[in-house]
């Protein structure tokens, strides 16, 4: 099982919001202002949210 984390110390949130765009599971969502992980089953370690962060806050591995 995949494990996707946000460091919301770093996580401009609906500010930045790439990771929303990007991720083509569908697995990020902004909402009041901050990400949320949703369906990380669906995840298909990609990497493409870690590459397209500015702040390196999401990490993405197996656990
Ligand atoms: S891309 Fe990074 S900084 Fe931007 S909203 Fe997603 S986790 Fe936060
Ligand atoms: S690794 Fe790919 S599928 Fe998984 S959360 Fe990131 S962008 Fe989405």
């Amino acid at each position: 099982m995949t494990k996707i984390k946000v460091d919301r110390r770093e996580c401009e949130g609906s500010e930045c919001a790439y990771c929303v765009f990007t991720c083509p599971m569908e697995i990020f969502m902004v909402e009041n202002d901050q990400i949320f992980i949703k369906n990380t089953e669906k995840c298909n370690s990609c990497e493409m949210c870690i590459y397209i962060c500015p702040n390196d806050a999401i990490m993405v591995g197996e656990g």
